[in-house]
């Protein structure tokens, strides 16, 4: 059925009141849906976060923030180098915590350092 009077607007019947009250409900679920696989997204499943007293990671002189290495024990750290711009990061640009292929099932900062860092290429 057409109706195009903005006047006179046509009623609704239950049938249809039920059923926008049905979209609205399945939308919201849809809606919390996606929130919660977005929350998963970030943190991927059977990953932690990498603790710096880890063995692997004091031997490799691990620490959250790149700014905290000291330049005299570890001379090939340089202003600049953290994780987020070394070859061994994936997952996704500009999560502040991602997967690193050195320390498998862990994620590190973004902010990090460690003595493996090699730049990654198209990175500055
Ligand atoms: S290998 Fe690279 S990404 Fe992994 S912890 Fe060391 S500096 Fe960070």
């Amino acid at each position: 059925m057409f109706h195009n009077d903005p006047e006179n607007p046509p009623k609704m019947t239950i049938p249809e009141r039920l059923t926008r009250r049905q979209l609205l409900g399945a939308t919201v679920t849809a809606a919390a849906g996606l929130a919660g696989a977005s929350a998963l997204a970030q943190t991927p499943a059977g990953f932690t976060k990498l603790d710096e007293k880890d063995p692997q990671a004091v031997a490799l002189h691990y620490v959250h923030d790149a700014k905290l290495v000291d330049p005299k024990k570890n001379p090939t750290y340089k202003p600049g180098h953290h994780c987020a711009n070394c070859l061994q990061i994936t997952g996704k640009a500009g999560d502040a915590w991602r997967p690193c292929n050195i320390f498998p099932k862990k994620l590190v900062a973004a902010d990090g350092w460690c003595s493996v860092w090699v730049q990654k290429p198209g990175t500055t």
